[in-house]
């Protein structure tokens, strides 16, 4: 049984360690966006109750967001294991979250914390460039135009969306961490927080969160 949870700041890579995780262990990716849409889709109680308040545009209240997760938790398909990803976001959801889980006689396992420096993470997320002619999308760092500020494909003008300029994105980032911190304290405190390195080559992470998952570090 592998039960882990992956945390880890927008431009930490979790997307991409996600899926090797998945493809890796074989365990199910829970993001709570998929539980919500097959709740939805299946028409639970609860399902219903969530589809609610998203028509009227409100947040969903967290006794069913919990609930959503415990329904997702008790599925056949993770009695191996499972990946949770985006929740818990909050202690009060951790601590739900170990209340279902000890009912099901479970816990987590680990929970994998990409840590990327908060000036690294500015760097990646403010470095897309887009076409203004064709609309190509390239990275400053990891995918430049041979020459910079001129498409590659049309030779359009490139530029950058308003939504990844420094100042915004630095005051999405802040928030994040804002209200990630007491998440980290409280796994830290329970033990169970393993921080990964994300300031390397991806395959070099992936190794170090495969390392640990395997019990080997
Ligand atoms: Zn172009």
């Amino acid at each position: 049984m592998l039960n882990i949870i992956l945390m880890g700041l927008p431009g930490a890579g979790k997307g991409t360690q996600a899926e090797r995780i998945v493809d890796e262990f074989q365990i199910p990716h829970i993001s709570t966006g998929d539980a919500f849409r097959a709740a939805v889709k299946e028409e639970t109680p609860l399902g219903k109750k969530a589809k609610e308040y998203m028509d009227k545009g409100l947040l969903v209240p967290d006794e069913i967001v919990i609930g959503i997760v415990k329904e997702r938790l008790g599925k056949d398909d993770c009695q191996k294991g499972f990946m949770l990803d985006g929740f818990p976001r909050t202690v009060p959801q951790a601590e739900a979250l170990e209340n279902i889980l000890s009912e099901m006689g479970k816990s987590i396992d680990h929970v994998i914390n990409i840590q990327v420096p908060r000036d690294i993470l500015l760097e990646r997320l403010t470095g897309r460039r887009i076409c203004k002619q064709c609309g190509a999308t390239y990275h400053v760092i990891f995918n430049p135009p041979a020459k910079e500020g001129v498409c590659d494909k049309c030779g359009g003008e490139l530029y950058q969306r308003e939504d990844d300029n420094e100042e915004t994105v630095a005051t999405r980032l802040d928030v994040n961490i804002e209200q990630t911190e007491p998440l980290i304290k409280f796994y830290e405190e329970k033990g169970t927080l393993r921080n990964i390195n994300g300031d390397q080559d991806i395959n070099k992470v992936f190794e170090d969160i495969t390392r640990i998952l395997r019990g080997q570090a």
